[in-house]
C-alpha cells in the first residue's frame, strides 16, 4: 500500500479523504506539480518547486511549505516506496469552504502528495515513434499556470485517443503551442524550434531540460512561434513532458513526419537525457 501525505499527516493513500466542499472538488480551484523520480531521487526538484511556488502565487494561495519542508515530505514518500523510478504528484487546493466563487477568508489550503508508479514506456515509442493529431486549442488564456482544472486538455486528448493517436497538438491562429500534456519541438534543416514561454503554454520543466541538452550537444535552438506549416514540413517533431521525457512524433494527422522514423537529432537529445538521468 503506498504512503501519501495529506495536511500534515503521512497515511495510506486509501485512507486519504477530503471534504466534498473542498474548492478543488467544487471549482477545480487548485494547482499541482508532477515530479519524476529516478534512482530514488526527485529529478529537477528545484525547478519543479519554483514552478509550484509561481502557480500558487498566481492564484493567491500562500505557499504552505518552504522548499526544505517540501523536500522532506517528498523524500519520505520516495523512501517508503518500493520502486526506484516513480513520480510525485502534489496538489494544493484553496481549502474547504461554503460554495461561493470569491476567495474565502482565513481558509487553510488542502495539501496532498502521493507517489505514482512510473508508466512503462513501450519500446515501439523509441523505435517507431508516436502519432499525433492537431486540434484548435479550446483552453483559457492562463495556460502558464499548472492548474488542476484540465477539462479542456482531457477533452482534446480524448480526440487523439478516438483517432488511435497518442497526443493532440494544440493550435491557435495557425500557431502550434504545445500538446494536451506536453511541449512541442520541431526540427527543420538542422535547426530546432519551440514555442516561446508565454501565457498560452505551460513552462514545461522537461522543455527547459531539453533546451539545456541541445546547448550541450551544440544543436541550435530558436524559441519562436511554430506555425502549422512548420509542422507540415518538419524533419522531426518531438514532445516533452515529465513522464514522456522526450519522444518522437513520426505520424501527424495520418501523414509521415520526415521519413516516418525517429530522427537523428531526437536520438542525440534522447541519449543525452538518459545520461543526465543516471548521474
Ligand atoms: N504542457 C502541458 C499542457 C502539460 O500538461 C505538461 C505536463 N504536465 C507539459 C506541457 C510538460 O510539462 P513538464 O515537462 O513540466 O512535465
Amino acid at each position: 500500500m503506498s504512503l501519501a501525505y495529506l495536511n500534515g499527516d503521512f497515511k495510506a493513500l486509501e485512507e486519504c479523504q477530503v471534504s466534498v466542499l473542498d474548492r478543488g472538488f467544487i471549482f477545480g480551484d487548485a494547482v499541482y506539480e508532477l515530479i519524476p523520480v529516478y534512482n530514488n531521487k526527485p529529478f529537477q526538484l528545484a525547478r519543479h518547486l519554483k514552478r509550484l511556488a509561481r502557480s500558487l502565487n498566481e492564484i493567491a494561495i500562500q505557499t504552505p511549505h518552504d522548499d526544505q519542508q517540501w523536500q522532506g515530505i517528498i523524500q519520505s514518500l520516495i523512501d517508503h516506496y518500493e520502486q526506484e523510478q516513480c513520480s510525485i504528484y502534489i496538489q494544493i487546493t484553496r481549502g474547504v469552504a461554503a460554495r461561493d466563487h470569491a476567495y474565502p477568508k482565513s481558509v487553510a489550503p488542502t495539501v496532498f502528495v502521493m507517489v505514482n508508479p512510473w508508466p512503462t514506456a513501450s519500446d515501439t515509442y523509441l523505435t517507431q515513434g508516436l502519432s499525433a493529431v492537431t486540434l484548435e486549442d479550446i483552453r483559457w488564456d492562463r495556460c502558464d499556470i499548472k492548474v488542476t482544472s484540465l477539462l479542456a486538455n482531457v477533452m482534446m486528448k480524448q480526440q487523439a485517443v478516438n483517432q488511435q493517436a497518442h497526443e493532440t497538438l494544440l493550435v491557435r491562429d495557425g500557431v502550434v503551442l504545445e500538446g494536451s500534456s506536453s511541449n512541442v519541438f520541431v526540427v527543420q534543416a538542422g535547426q530546432v524550434f519551440t514555442a516561446e514561454k508565454n501565457h498560452l503554454i505551460l513552462p514545461g520543466i522537461t522543455r527547459d531540460v531539453v533546451i539545456d541538452l541541445l546547448q550541450q550537444c551544440s544543436i541550435r535552438l530558436i524559441e519562436r512561434a511554430v506555425s502549422i506549416e512548420d509542422l507540415k514540413c518538419a524533419d522531426e517533431i518531438w514532445i516533452t513532458s515529465s513522464t514522456k521525457e522526450c519522444l518522437p512524433i513520426t505520424l501527424l494527422n495520418g501523414q509521415a513526419v520526415g521519413d516516418a522514423r525517429p530522427g537523428k537529432y531526437w536520438r542525440q537529445v534522447y541519449d543525452a537525457f538518459q545520461t543526465m538521468k543516471s548521474l
